[in-house]
């Protein structure tokens, strides 16, 4: 069997054993004599699916009751418009921190509706790092202050959680949920689309205190309104089974292996690998972010010439290192070592960058 070290930023790798286990379960699913993608979503191997992800999430990020997981579609795209639409009004703003792409993204939605205010923005440095505290001017009339924590295409992430002066903190995770502890009880409103770090395309997994979702406006369209998935379970209409599936199976694989301590102790180990080569590179390799910025999830470095990565990314490809050229917007390469990565890959990595470097 042909399996190569994926390090493409999403859809990614995600673990052998959820895959090998989703695969032997396939055709004859809890002993229904169906698949996961044939049987009712209100039967009850289905319910037990659905509700046992729920905690488990719950369980690993150490939030009790006050909490609720929501599954939505549409991707972490359709949050960037859920959220101002349900919380932020004229005159209660939502307040956002622009580091990225998709944090401009989420400040665009907002701001079309003409519900935006901007606390800080890192554009103007080509979105190397992320802002200080005391650089984000939360207006205090805001209805939330919106973070985006890791930049996917940048590489960089929040290594502090910022302080609002108790304006709900509402963050994007699509690409850190779940690979780290944090306390996220300061967090009002969670959401991961869950093809990054989680499981397949097709479903965001929400994470808000629930006296958040009990109301959403009237005027909304129904399935716009975090009211209807919290009121119904997220069972409203026929969920993405299959992939809220997966994402119960990464969230048990993620416990079994000893939960967010050990996810976090992985991905350090992995990322120092990988910032290491670049530093000990002697500028071979110049890493995007700035160090104190710098993701533990997604690795940006540059070499001295666009034919040289060019030539980097063919060579990778032969060492059956797939996946790392970076975005267009960024350029470079981009290694992407969410917790399904294993440390074996990011070894073989960076003793491919050093031969690399030698080479050339
Ligand atoms: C990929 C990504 C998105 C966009 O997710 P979709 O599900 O494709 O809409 C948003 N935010 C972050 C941080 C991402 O990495």
């Amino acid at each position: 069997m042909k399996r190569v070290y994926n390090f493409n930023p999403g859809p990614a790798t995600l673990p052998l054993e959820v895959l090998q286990e989703a695969q032997a379960e396939f055709l004859n699913f809890a002993d229904s004599g169906m698949s996961i993608i044939e049987i009712s979503h209100r039967s009850k191997p289905y319910e037990k699916v659905h509700n046992q992800a729920k905690a488990d999430i719950l369980e690993l990020m150490g939030l009790g009751d006050d909490y609720e997981v929501l599954f939505i579609q549409g991707g972490a795209s359709l949050q960037f418009a859920m959220i101002p639409l349900n919380f932020a009004t004229k005159e209660k703003p939502g307040s956002y921190a622009v580091t990225g792409t998709f944090a401009k993204n989420a400040h665009k939605e907002a701001n079309n509706l003409g519900v935006a205010t901007l606390a800080a923005s890192t554009e103007s440095e080509n979105f190397r790092r992320i802002p200080r505290q005391d650089e984000l001017k939360i207006s205090p009339d805001s209805a939330y202050f919106h973070i985006c924590n890791n930049n996917t295409i940048f590489g960089t992430e929040y290594h502090y959680i910022p302080d609002t002066k108790n304006i709900p903190l509402f963050a994007d995770m699509s690409s850190d949920m779940l690979s780290r502890p944090m306390d996220f009880k300061k967090f009002s409103l969670i959401y991961a689309g869950v093809q990054k770090n989680l499981g397949p395309a097709g479903v965001v997994v929400v994470v808000a205190k629930k006296s958040l979702l009990e109301k959403s406006p009237e005027n909304l369209p129904t399935m716009l309104k975090y009211e209807t998935f919290y009121k119904k379970n997220s069972l409203y209409n026929t969920p993405p089974a299959f992939s809220i599936y997966m994402v119960g199976k990464v969230a048990a694989w993620i416990k079994n292996c000893g939960g967010l301590e050990e996810m976090a102790k992985r991905n350090s180990a992995k990322a120092k690998i990988l910032y290491d080569a670049i530093d000990e590179s002697n500028g071979f390799y110049k890493g995007h972010a700035e160090k104190d910025s710098r993701s533990f999830m997604n690795v940006t470095f540059r070499l001295p010439s666009e034919d040289l990565e060019k030539k980097f990314v063919a060579e990778a490809l032969e060492k059956n290192l797939s996946g790392v050229k970076g975005h267009r917007s960024v350029g470079g390469m981009r290694a992407s070592i969410y917790n399904a990565m294993p440390i074996e890959g990011v070894e073989t990595l960076a003793d491919f960058m050093k031969n690399f470097a030698k080479n050339n």
